[in-house]
């Protein structure tokens, strides 16, 4: 059975047909996910299918690409991040990919609702879903001077949608993250990522959608939703050369583990 550790059912593609999801999950060996929370103003719906469903859960936080919505502050983060079956803080990080014609300099905003992510997350002992794109090198000194540093027992959080240098895989790992890779590394033009979910360890790795993007090989094109998680995972097995099955145990354990929810 595979985990889905990210997706966004509340978006359009997804949300108004639930039901299929669930029934696609449940046929293609998909037995959990993880509901990605991006806006204030989303939260009550995507909680909603974590509190409906009992093997969806869900997280709390502000996408940083999202602009013109509700600024999260510290006690709004642990005040619904205390709520039943929310199991992380996140998405949060930096995005510097979309500019839009800024300056690095000028998202100092991005950088300190990044900062009230992670105290927020230290706040309720609750690991972080991190979004990191075009920003690693900010993305691993915040949380360094955030205190997110040394050797972690348990983890921090997971680096969500990996598309970073091994370099930077290491980083997190040594920050105590886990990683987690989505259906880019099915594509094509995709060997340097491979190459880094090769050296990832399979015992702090983490297979997600972020559906309703990114719908790996062989459903190019198609909408993306959790039942393709099987695909990430088969092609993660066949890279490392391990079964399927393997990869599942592995990435579901971590599942577990890193999100405190129970083994089924
Ligand atoms: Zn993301
Ligand atoms: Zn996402």
């Amino acid at each position: 059975m595979y985990v889905d550790s990210h997706c966004h059912l509340t978006f359009e593609g997804l949300a108004e047909r639930i039901d299929d999801v669930r029934e696609a999950m449940a046929a293609a060996h998909v037995d959990r996910a993880l509901a990605i929370c991006t806006t204030l103003e989303e939260f009550e719906q995507v909680h909603a299918l974590a509190m409906a469903y009992d093997n969806f859960w869900c997280s709390v936080g502000v996408h940083p690409d999202n602009e013109d919505v509700r600024e999260p502050t510290l006690d709004d983060l642990l005040a619904l991040a205390a709520r039943p079956r929310v199991v992380a803080i996140g998405e949060t990080g930096l995005d510097y990919f979309r500019l839009n014609g800024r300056s690095v300099a000028a998202m100092a905003g991005h950088r300190e609702r990044f900062r009230v992510h992670i105290r927020a997350g230290r706040g309720c002992g609750k690991p972080l879903v991190i979004h990191t794109r075009s920003a690693s090198a900010d993305t691993l000194a915040i949380l360094r001077e955030e205190g997110v540093q040394g050797a972690a027992p348990h983890a921090r959080g997971v680096f969500h949608c990996f598309t970073e240098t091994a370099e930077v895989a290491r980083a997190a790992l040594d920050l105590g993250f886990y990683i987690s890779f989505s259906g880019i590394v099915t594509f094509r033009n995709a060997e340097d990522l491979r190459d880094v979910a090769r050296f990832v360890p399979l015992d702090r790795m983490l297979i997600e959608t972020d559906s309703p993007y990114l719908a790996p090989v062989p459903h190019r094109g198609k909408t993306n939703q959790p039942a393709y998680v099987a695909d990430v995972g088969v092609a993660l097995a066949r890279l490392r050369g391990i079964e399927p099955n393997a990869l599942a145990a592995a990435t579901s354990a971590n599942f577990e583990h890193l999100f405190k929810v129970p083994a089924t």
